[in-house]
């Protein structure tokens, strides 16, 4: 008998995202918002459960804002004004150049969660329980196979097509390994605990407080929750002399013993909720763009948890590269795309660099550097421009892109902070355009539909701003033509109306 093979049920979509976790629900809530096709593919049935992340930091926050986001996250955080590390040192971020002068500590689950109501209210499709299991691309776009996750049967396989495939499927990511790409780097610490904490007796200043001695180290974050019990945090602790494998449960008085030491004094703990344990790698693929398929967030690049970087940097991610893919499939050059790679693969090298460093500080281990590192820290971080320099790369505030030759010295700085008549950046960003900010009593210009208009409050140079909060070009006023050829250069060419170039 001759059996005819059944065609698998096939789907199409502009962008196809692999993975929802914040890097690809960031991603396609942004490319549904521009009014592309996406959907995204995610191997779990539910939202994930597991709160890893508790650190939002500024520059995220300005760009949840950038989506409408930001105030509801605030409401369920607990605003952290500085991180004490070691021998009195604190990072603090009160004097950063921003409206978000804190880290908003919240579990992941809820920035996860903001991210998918805004990727479905755009129009994203999210398809929960499919995983990917093959990847095929060709010079018009990118098959993929899918599956209910571990379901076997060929049968139930459904086939994807998209003009082009985000990766955003996590630190085992499958289409990086589909793709055949190396992930190299090498574990950096093992056998981390991680726990909710109740503590009668935790840090007093309401800040993220680290905690270490020669042998071991513990983090607490705080919720900003407390009932008769006690405070809750989020704390991360580890122990040199004990060292096993991820499978090990962690039990309430191991994390105790090792909190207690590690912050030199009995935090009183009264109850300890969640708990796990893992290990930390530190990784980067060497391209971040291979064809029609784009790799962001942890699927990139991963990095000791020390710093808090993870989670902000792949919205980051996320946020640089769907403009740009939207902006290609509306006839922008292809290497538009690689830019994507150029801006944010040294990023995110300076992410593991900044973070390695923290946690390899915090584990220090002879006598002497662990002296050396008492005396200096603190007191570089004293030094207001050593203190603003920490604190602005942490919060990623000062995170800047390269410019061309003969650029302005704000190309590739953000907009964020430009004050605008009747406005601000965050505000009109939230129509996922390009935003031309003429000179202050700068006449309209009539731009192209594709980039919105404001006027300057303050005497600053006319601006146009990315459609991710990054200039583009400055000059003194927007009559000089030199916006529309930035502007083209990103998007290709564009409907230019009458008065569009002066
Ligand atoms: C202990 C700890 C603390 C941390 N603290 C912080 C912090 O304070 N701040 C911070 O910024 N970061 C922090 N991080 C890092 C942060 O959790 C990650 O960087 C972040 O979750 C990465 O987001 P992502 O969307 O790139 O990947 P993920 O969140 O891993 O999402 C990837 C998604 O892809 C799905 N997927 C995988 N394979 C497939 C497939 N084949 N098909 C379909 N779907 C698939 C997965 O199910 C998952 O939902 C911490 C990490 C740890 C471990």
């Amino acid at each position: 008998m001759t059996v005819t093979p059944q065609p698998t049920p096939s789907h199409e979509a502009d962008v196809l995202v692999v993975g929802a976790g914040p890097t690809g629900l960031t991603a396609a809530g942004d490319l549904a918002r521009a009014g592309r096709s996406v959907a995204v593919l995610e191997r779990w049935p539910g939202m994930n459960p597991v709160s890893r992340a508790f650190a939002t930091m500024a520059r995220t926050l300005e760009v949840l804002d950038a989506r409408g986001l930001a105030d509801d996250l605030l409401a369920q955080s607990h605003r952290a004004p500085s991180v004490a590390i070691f021998a009195g040192a604190r990072i603090d971020l009160t004097h950063l150049r921003s409206r978000y002068p804190f880290v908003a500590v919240t579990p992941q689950t809820n920035v996860d969660q903001a991210v998918a109501r805004y990727a479905e209210a755009q129009g994203a499709a999210i398809h929960r329980g499919i995983e990917v299991v093959a990847l095929e691309q060709d010079a018009d776009g990118v098959t993929v196979t899918a599956r209910p996750k571990g379901d076997d049967d060929p049968d139930h396989r459904s086939t994807w097509r998209a003009q082009y495939v985000i990766g955003a499927d996590g630190s085992h990511s499958t289409v990086r390994r589909l793709l055949g790409v190396d992930f190299p780097g090498r574990t950096m610490l093992s056998s981390v605990m991680l726990a909710d904490v109740q503590l009668d007796r935790g840090p007093a200043d309401g800040g993220l407080t680290l905690g270490s001695d020669r042998d071991r180290f513990a983090f607490l974050a705080p919720y900003g929750r407390e009932d008769a019990g006690g405070a809750w945090y989020r704390t991360m602790a580890w122990d040199r002399h004990h060292q096993v494998p991820d499978t090990e449960p962690v039990t309430p008085a191991e994390v105790t013993a090792v909190l207690d030491r590690a912050m030199g004094r009995d935090v009183g703990v009264r109850d300890v909720g969640w708990l796990s344990r893992f290990h930390c790698d530190e990784r980067q693929v060497r391209q971040y763009r291979h064809g029609r398929v784009l790799l962001a967030g942890d699927a990139a690049h991963v990095h000791s948890p020390m710093g808090g970087q993870g989670m902000n940097t792949g919205i980051q991610d996320a946020a640089n590269l769907a403009w740009k893919i939207d902006a290609v499939l509306g006839g922008a050059p292809d290497d538009v795309l690689d830019s994507y790679h150029r801006e944010r693969h040294p990023i995110g090298r300076r992410v593991l660099f900044q973070s390695g460093l923290m946690a390899r500080g915090v584990t220090l281990h002879p006598r002497v550097a662990r002296l050396l590192r008492n005396l200096l820290v603190p007191w570089a971080l004293r030094r207001s421009r050593v203190r603003d320099a920490v604190a602005g790369s942490f919060a990623g505030t000062t995170l800047r892109y390269p410019r061309r030759p003969g650029d302005h010295a704000l190309v590739g700085t953000r907009a964020t902070e430009i004050p605008l008549v009747d406005d601000n950046v965050m505000n009109v960003l939230r129509e996922g355009r390009f935003v031309l900010v003429r000179e202050r009593g700068g006449e309209p210009v009539g731009a192209p539909s594709r980039v919105a208009e404001a006027e300057r409050a303050d005497h600053g140079p006319a601006v146009l701003v990315r459609p991710d909060g990054y200039i583009a070009w400055a000059g003194a006023t927007v009559q000089d033509d030199g916006w529309f050829a930035a502007l083209t250069s990103w998007t290709g060419p564009v409907q230019v109306t009458e008065a569009s170039v002066g």
